[in-house]
Parts: structure tokens; C-alpha cells; sequence
């Protein structure tokens, strides 16, 4: 019996591309000796993209749907995907082809090699912002150097993984995932395989700057507790500053210095609200694990088969070990 692999593809809005996405992975699905069902999760698309996937699920039996009952976002919606995969290996990819498909066969022989997890790592970055490009490779050096886990760089959610690496990271219950820190996290045995990042087919980037930063904050608060410890060094900076400043008026008898004063009463205040900040930020996160809501909620799903219905509408929190 030939294996199962099943494509995760998020959607949030992809009207323009995702008739084009659906044929390209359909034309390229055929050609491989694997049988592939490809799962899209429409993330609360206002646009008329639920409707052409459905259109395509009458014609496919291997196209499944889950839609959510609103936007939840990207990370919520791979995590949502992998509950509903059957598949021997689970390759998650971008819906507007940016992940090209012809790297899935590398990285299924990686597999097939002994390799749990095979991640794309982008060699070259096409159609995107110089500043997009410049504030991730940012993001991914100042992440290693700050948090517990060794996240390969330049590596985005474009991966296949096993079974047993999807089985793990569906345990894992996190509010606000940052799902490329869990599946290093999980381990296992893990390569890379290189691609060239395509543009975009159709349309906008889904991700806005406020996206991303709540992405690389969702990552650096839920792998480093590193900027905690921050607080405590900016403490030390004004205090010490503060101390040398008084000895330098009582030595040189210059009390009235109000500017300088000033100057630094600011600098304190700056360095205590981003202390504060930083606090807060871990706070809502914990806040956000203990409200213990859903993590998202499936308002339909399409295309599986009846008996695979009932488990699938299982939050993970349900199916928590
Ligand atoms: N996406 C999503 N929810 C969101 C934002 C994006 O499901 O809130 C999807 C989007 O449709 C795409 C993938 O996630 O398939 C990655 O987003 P995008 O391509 O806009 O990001 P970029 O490639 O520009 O970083
Ligand atoms: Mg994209």
C-alpha cells in the first residue's frame, strides 16, 4: 500500500491565488507514487476563498477543509491542521505557493532516509520587503542567542514531519503557539532540506508588521526567559549611574545641575516602564494559559470521512494526555 501524505495549508484571504494553488498541488499529486490529501484551514477568510475550496472538494475526494469561525491566525491554524492529518508524513507549506511543491520529494527522501522532521531552509527570499527580510534575519539571530532551544535559522513552517513528531507536537497546548520553536523543541531526529523561496502567486502578504511582532514576541516569550532577567540588569544601571552622579556633586560642590537631573530621572523612568513591559508580556501569556479557553474553534469541517468526523471535533485541549 502506497503512503499518505497529508499538505496542511493555512488560509486567510487567498482568493486571488488559491484556484491556482489547488491545481498546481493537484497537477503535481498525481505524478507521485505517494497517495496525498491536501487539508486547508480557512483561518475566517472574508473573501470568496472557502467557497472555491469547496467547489474543488466536489470534484477531489483527497481536498479536506476545516474552517474556523474567525480569524485565529496562522499558528493556530497549522496547529488546527495537524489535529485533522491522517497521513504517514504531514508536509505544512503556505497556501500561495511560496513553498514550492517540487521540494517535497527531497524532503520525503530525507524520510525515507531514517529523518523525523525535514525543514525547509530558505536560501533566497523572492518578492519580499527588504525590511521583511532584514527584521528576520534579526528576529532568528537575536532568538538564539536568548532562547533555550537551538532553532535552526532562515527556516519558516515549510516542513514535513512523521507521524511520531506530529502525534508530540499535537500534545503540545500552548495558547499562542510558536509552532517552529515546538517542533525543534519535540526533537527528534531533524534535517533540512535548501529551497528557493518563490514570490507570492496572487495577492498581499497576510502578515503585517503587528503580525509579525506578535509572532517574534510569541516566540521569545514562550522559549526564553532570558528578557525577565532584564529588568534586574537595567535596575543596576541607574542605580549605579545614580550613585556616581551623587559623589560627582558632593566632590565638585555643584548641587543645582537640574538638567542632567532630569536627564536621568528620564532615562529610569524609560528603563522601569520596559521592565514593566517585559513583565507584562510574560503576564498575558500566563494570563492566556490560565483563562484555558478553546485555542480555536472549527466552525465546519469538509471532505473527511464520517468516521474520521467525531475525533477531529476533539480540541487538543480534549485530547490532552
Ligand atoms: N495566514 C493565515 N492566517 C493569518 C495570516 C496568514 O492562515 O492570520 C496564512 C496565509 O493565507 C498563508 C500563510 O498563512 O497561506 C502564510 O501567510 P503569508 O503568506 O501572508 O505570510 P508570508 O509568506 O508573507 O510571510
Ligand atoms: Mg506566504
Amino acid at each position: 500500500m502506497s503512503q499518505l501524505i497529508s499538505i496542511v495549508l493555512p488560509v486567510f484571504n487567498e482568493e486571488p491565488g488559491i484556484q491556482a494553488t489547488i491545481d498546481t498541488l493537484l497537477n503535481f499529486t498525481e505524478q507521485q507514487k505517494e497517495d496525498y490529501e491536501l487539508i486547508f484551514v480557512d483561518d475566517g477568510s472574508k473573501d470568496k476563498s472557502v467557497k472555491i475550496i469547496k467547489h474543488a472538494i466536489e470534484l477531489h475526494s483527497n481536498i479536506k477543509l476545516v474552517e474556523f469561525s474567525r480569524n485565529f491566525g496562522h499558528q493556530l491554524a497549522i496547529t488546527a491542521g495537524l489535529q485533522y492529518t491522517s497521513g504517514d508524513a504531514v508536509v505544512v507549506m503556505d497556501a500561495d505557493l511560496q513553498d514550492p511543491p517540487e521540494v517535497i520529494p527531497q524532503m520525503i527522501e530525507k524520510w525515507h532516509e531514517g529523518y523525523d522532521i525535514v525543514y525547509g531552509k530558505r536560501m533566497q527570499r523572492d518578492g519580499e520587503t527588504v525590511f521583511k527580510k532584514f527584521t528576520a534575519a534579526m528576529f532568528y539571530r537575536t532568538f538564539k542567542h536568548l532562547a533555550t532551544i537551538d532553532m535552526p535559522l532562515d527556516t519558516g513552517d515549510f516542513r514535513l514531519m512523521n507521524k511520531r513528531a506530529v502525534k508530540q507536537l499535537q500534545k503540545l497546548h500552548e495558547q499562542d503557539p510558536f509552532v517552529r520553536g515546538q517542533v525543534t523543541w519535540i526533537g527528534f531526529k531533524q534535517t533540512s532540506v535548501k529551497y528557493h523561496r518563490q514570490e507570492r502567486i496572487a495577492g498581499e502578504t497576510k502578515y503585517p508588521l503587528s503580525k509579525m511582532i506578535k509572532l517574534a514576541l510569541d516566540g521569545i516569550t514562550s522559549f526564553s526567559m532570558k528578557p525577565l532577567q532584564f529588568a534586574n540588569i537595567f535596575s543596576v544601571v541607574p542605580i549605579v549611574s545614580g550613585v556616581f552622579y551623587l559623589g560627582y556633586l558632593f566632590a565638585t560642590g555643584r548641587y543645582t545641575a537640574s538638567s542632567v537631573g532630569m536627564t536621568i530621572l528620564l532615562f529610569t523612568l524609560g528603563l522601569l516602564l520596559l521592565s514593566v513591559g517585559i513583565l507584562g508580556s510574560y503576564l498575558g501569556r500566563v494570563l492566556d494559559q490560565v483563562n484555558d479557553r478553546p485555542r480555536f474553534i472549527v466552525s465546519e469541517t469538509e471532505g473527511f470521512q464520517e468516521r474520521n468526523k467525531g475525533i477531529h471535533h476533539l480540541d487538543a485541549r480534549q485530547m490532552r494526555s
